[in-house]
């Protein structure tokens, strides 16, 4: 059987390869009203898990792998603040392996996933999510403490989507410091290769040699590139980011309403037009929730 992926809404996605069990970040539970499967799934109904891969620490990628790890007895690969943060929700450190990028870790016979430093959407950038062909400029060279301050003033505006949305926020708060640090990481199986990335960042000198068969990019926010918001739409931003990876396919993470009022059911036409202009031969495959979707399937 080949290599699947189940998509569980926002940038979380199984990963299917033989016999092992991987998820790319942990965030299942959702805001009543939000999107994902149908019936809800919840970190809990997780029963089966090898390892679980953590982008960064912001609980819409990281708030349940403490869960998916006691129940199922995975290892999560993650930041040092990831691992921080998981230590102080309870997983021993027997189930946490730190990584920083530069490193390949054995998960499976013919198997391994190689990580890479990364980037953080400029999140600080924006209140709500602008549509994929919307041309963001501007918002250039401002120091590390500015930013900081217009980030506190999109968690206030997140805290004023309603009363269901505040709980969310409070019981999901496992208090990391920052995004903890970004990563991508690139399985190599049997079939070929697979970029994974969970918020829309990069470092072209890092990205522009990986030659992945397929590239999950994430596709929600102002694109990262190399440290400066991208003067452009988040169409371009991953156009630009699968011209540089150049893989026969992209899938998107992180494009769907998973938090209403913040995100939005994104439009993924423009992002189609853009990767076509860019990368004429590169498909964009966009499976649905818990579809068993086969990765490398006619490649
Ligand atoms: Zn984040």
């Amino acid at each position: 059987m080949g290599a699947t992926l189940d998509w569980y809404g926002c940038a979380t996605y199984r990963l299917t390869v033989d016999d092992t069990v991987i998820f790319l970040d942990a965030y299942i539970d959702r805001v009543p009203g939000a999107a994902g499967p149908q019936p809800p799934v919840v970190a809990d109904d997780i029963d089966r898990c090898d390892w679980i891969v953590v982008g960064h620490s912001h609980f819409d990628h990281l708030w349940g792998a403490e869960r998916i790890a006691a129940n199922t007895g995975a290892t999560i690969i993650g930041s040092h603040e990831t691992v921080r943060v998981m230590e102080s929700a309870g997983v021993p450190m027997r189930q946490l392996m730190p990584v920083a990028g530069g490193e390949r870790v054995a998960l499976a016979d013919g198997l391994s996933v190689s990580i890479y430093p990364s980037l953080h959407s400029c999140v600080w950038s924006h209140k709500g999510m602008h549509p994929a062909d919307e041309v963001c400029l501007g918002d250039l060279w401002l120091t590390h403490q500015e930013r900081q301050a217009r980030f506190a003033g999109l968690f206030d505006h997140i805290g004023s989507l309603g009363e269901a949305t505040r709980e969310h926020l409070r019981v999901s708060d496992q208090k990391p410091r920052g995004d903890g640090h970004s990563l991508v990481f690139l399985f190599d199986t049997p079939e070929g290769s697979l970029l994974y990335q969970d918020t829309s960042g990069h470092w072209s000198g890092i990205v522009r040699d990986l030659r992945p068969d397929v590239a999950i990019i994430a596709a929600a926010g102002r694109g990262n590139v190399d440290g400066e918001p991208i003067q452009g739409s988040l169409a371009q931003f991953v156009a630009r980011q699968a011209s540089l990876l150049r893989p026969q396919r992209v899938i998107l993470s992180h494009h769907d309403d998973w938090l209403p009022g913040f995100s939005i059911d994104t439009d993924t036409a423009p992002i189609r037009e853009e990767l076509s202009r860019w990368l004429p031969r590169c498909e964009l495959a966009e499976p649905g929730y818990l579809d068993g979707y086969p990765v490398f399937a006619g490649l």
